[in-house]
């Protein structure tokens, strides 16, 4: 039996091996515990580097990539933060803790009230979680100091990249679903975007309209 002290290390030394550095991207993620974003029969491998199943047909993304993906969003502490696919919530989480204020939706309201009821409890009180399609944003809350999608798009959306303040980054995975995406940074100056290619990811896809769970 792994002691919880022995678990966290493991943990944290899975993220540093993958190229998660950033002090407050690590320190986030050893606050933000794991476990109660994942339910049912793989909440025992919740402390793995891996993806897990959630609920609606989603998937929890693999705690490493949501490492790396946070810090390249280079989130501070004043930002308003826009996430794209809440899933379980667990990125949501993690931002919570490095940003003023985050906005999250998914088409699906069962995990917007199953990730409302873990930030309930965790006491997490930045967070505010809207089921809607993500694709056209949040116009009401607009502009954002950062932008998050979690699902794969097949180019970035347009409705994204015009709530996205001058200054502003967004980070998102780019490419058909069933393959492999690429992991991109926009970042809006003043004259037009930036993008840059990170890394190969692979998510599950951005789909229109509402789930029916
Ligand atoms: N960030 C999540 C993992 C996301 S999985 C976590 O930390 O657990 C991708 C999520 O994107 C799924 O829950 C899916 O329902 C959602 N999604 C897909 N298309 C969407 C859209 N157009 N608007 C909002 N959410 C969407």
């Amino acid at each position: 039996m792994t002691s919880e002290a022995e678990r966290k290390m493991q943990f944290l030394f899975a993220l540093r091996s993958r190229g998660v550095t950033d002090a407050r991207v690590l320190d986030a993620m050893e606050k933000v515990d794991r476990g109660p974003f994942v339910k049912g029969l793989f909440a025992e491998r919740a402390y793995e580097d891996m993806p897990l199943p959630i609920a609606c047909g989603q998937t929890i993304s693999q705690p490493s990539v949501v490492g790396l993906m946070t810090q390249a969003l280079k989130v501070s502490p004043r930002d308003k933060v826009l996430e794209v696919g809440t899933g379980s919530g667990y990125q949501a989480a993690i931002l919570a803790h490095l940003a003023r204020r985050v906005y999250t939706v998914d088409r699906y309201k069962r995990l917007v009230t199953e990730a409302r009821a873990i930030f309930d409890a965790q006491d997490i009180t930045n967070i505010t979680a809207f089921t809607a399609d993500g694709s056209h944003g949040l116009p009401d809350q607009a502009p954002f100091d950062r932008i998050l999608v979690t699902a794969a798009a097949e180019d970035p959306p347009g409705p994204l990249l015009a709530q996205l303040k001058i200054g502003g980054i967004m980070v998102v995975p780019v490419g058909q679903s069933d393959t492999v995406q690429s992991l991109i940074r926009v970042t809006r100056s003043d004259t037009g975007y930036d993008y840059d290619e990170l890394r190969p990811v692979r998510f599950v896809p951005l789909l229109e309209g509402l789930g029916k769970e």
